[in-house]
Order: C-alpha cells, then structure tokens, then sequence
C-alpha cells in the first residue's frame, strides 16, 4: 500500500516536470545595440553552453504549446528560445550559433516593419530562411503599440483586428504560415484583451517571468526575460529550475492598475509537491515582500501578497516561489503583471 502510494506520488512528480516549459526571451544579439534589450554574442554563447551543460532539451515553441494544452508530455527540462522585434542580429549572429547545436527558435515579428524594410530587421527572404530552416515565425502585432493604450474612438474589436489579425494576415501571406501565437509589445496585455485572443484562439505571450504548464493562462503565457540585467548565468540556471504552481486562467488579475497604486495579489494553491512554509512573495520594485499563508479545510492555501510601496511607473510584477518536495533544487514559481501607466515610455 505504502510502496503503491510512493509510486503513484512519484508519477504525479514526474508527470509534473513533464508537462511544462521554460521559455527564454531575448531582442538583439549584439554588443553595440541598447544594453536593457541586449545580450552580447559572448554571453549569448555562455547562455547556450549552460543550456547544454545543464542537461536542458530546446523545444520548438508551437509544438511544445500544442503539446502542453492536449495534456502530452514533453521531454524533461524542455527550454524553448524566442527573440522578440526579429532584429538582424538575431539572422547574422544567433542563428549560426543556434544551428550549430541544431536547436530550432522562435522569432515574434512587426510585419509592418518588415514591409518598411527597416535596416535593423530582418527582410521577408530572411524570415523565409529561417523558417525554412525549421524556425517559426509569429505574430509581435502589426506597429509594436502600447495594446493596452487603445485609443477611445476604436472598439476592442477593430483594435485587435488591426493591430493583431492583420499581423497574422500578412505573416500568412509572406510565409505561408499562421501559428497563432503573440507576443505582447513590451509584455503589455489587459484582461479585455486576453479574452478576445482567447475568443479568437491565439495563444498569447507576455514577459512577466515563470514557467509555462498545462493550468497555466494561455493567454498570459510568461517569458524569462534573458538579457540585459537578467543575462548574468547564475540567474539564469535558477529560472531553468523552475515548475507552474498549480494556479489556473481565472486568476489572473487585471494588470493595469490605477496610477500610484498598492495592488494586493490573491492566490489559492492546491497543496502538492511545494513546502507550503517556505513560499514567499517578491516585487520587482522591492524584493521580499508580506505573504500571508492561510491553509483551507480543502487542502489548498491560500496566499495573499502585497508590497510595501506603491507600483511605479511602468511594469512591475509579484512572483511568488516555494521549492519543490519531490525534485531537489527546482521551484515553484508564479507572476503577476501590474503595469502603472503614468509613464508613457516604458
Ligand atoms: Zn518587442
């Protein structure tokens, strides 16, 4: 009975890693361009030898996506890597050292940009390459707006059509393909828009940090942010350890916030493979912050969070952590987007 209960508490374990991915997000590669969106190409190649050494299996985002949602497992440690504005870069430098190791990416696109043929992107003929070379290529909507800054004399509808559909359009046109699949510009999204890519079934990716699961919203997927002040490799390796708390699509929270305002985060987290004691709660703009734990007659826990200071300016998040029981060194990890509008480049 209790050598039946091991296994059975060892399956849903391994089940667990299974069915999950850490994505990567990365602009340029490339030591002379903006340092906040930049990785240089020796620490681009640092990045992709610790990927390695450490054992992780780089997946092809839209299949592991589709994978994900049927419930079928993925190999263990699966890493998928993206670069978001499809920069020149990304051809001339990252490639190379991605199809050295034969590991298959994902650029998100501006189409308009293409068609502008701007010096810094790359063409349509490149993007074909890339794909053709067993890449994908997919949406970052069609001017890389501020989506959440939707102007008050257009309706949702015709807002998404225009920044988001029409971007699909022209991916089909010029490539033959349509994955549907975003990329929030700057990570920026709003419930009214999740529900409407929800509605017309894309899957939609922010850059608010964690690992992606089956439970998890799919139209607030969450990226690790790679470069800039995240490229140092130490950091990096502790994101490549990490699992979806079991928190699922209804609660999300409203990202945008009233300007200045203290946001408190609510969590109910069925109880599973995580020391329940250890899970804490950190802002961006402040580190550890108050979590309060409360553990439910049902077996969950629920968990209430809130920093100290209110949001800045710009886009801040909550994650929450707690180490896992089953899988020594991983971690249970979820965010919260909270974007303070006040500034308007952020
Ligand atoms: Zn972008």
């Amino acid at each position: 009975m209790i050598k039946n209960l091991i296994t059975l508490l060892f399956f849903l374990g391994t089940a667990q890693v299974n069915a999950q991915l850490v994505i990567l997000q990365y602009h340029h590669v490339d030591a002379s361009t903006p340092p906040a969106t930049s990785i240089s190409p020796d620490d681009f190649a640092s990045h992709l030898q610790l990927l390695e050494d450490e054992g992780m299996q780089i997946v092809d985002l839209a299949t592991a996506m589709q994978k994900i949602q049927a419930g079928e497992s993925l190999p263990d440690k699966a890493v998928a890597i993206t670069f978001d504005d499809a920069y020149r870069s990304v051809y001339d430098t990252a490639w190379p050292m991605l199809k050295e190791r034969q590991w298959p990416f994902t650029v998100f696109v501006n189409p308009a940009f293409v068609d502008q043929q701007y010096n810094s992107i790359m063409s349509w003929d490149e993007l074909k390459t890339l794909q053709d070379a067993g890449n994908v290529i997919a949406n970052h909507s069609m001017h890389h707006k501020y989506l959440i800054e939707r102007p008050a004399d257009i309706p949702l509808n015709d807002w998404m059509n225009q920044e988001v559909e029409a971007a699909e359009t022209r991916l089909e046109e010029k490539l033959g393909t349509s994955h549907r699949l975003l990329a929030y510009p700057y990570g920026e999204f709003n419930l009214a828009m999740t529900a409407w890519l929800k509605d017309h079934n894309y899957l939609a990716f922010g850059q608010h940090s964690g690992p992606v699961g089956k439970v998890s919203h799919m139209q607030a997927i969450p990226r690790f942010p790679a470069a800039g002040v995240y490229a140092n490799t130490k950091t990096l390796r502790t994101k490549l350890y990490t699992m979806p708390f079991a928190v699922g699509p209804q609660q999300l929270q409203e990202p945008v916030l009233p300007d200045a305002s203290l946001p408190a985060l609510s969590l109910t987290i069925p109880l599973q493979d995580f020391y329940a004691s250890q899970l804490q709660c950190f802002a961006s703009s402040e580190g550890k912050i108050a979590t309060e734990k409360e553990t439910q007659a049902d077996g969950g826990l629920k968990v209430r969070t809130q920093a100290s200071e209110p949001m800045p300016g710009g886009r801040s998040r909550y994650n929450c952590t707690a180490p896992s029981k089953a899988h020594k060194g991983w971690y249970y990890w979820y965010s919260q987007l909270w974007i303070n509008k006040s500034v308007a480049n952020r």
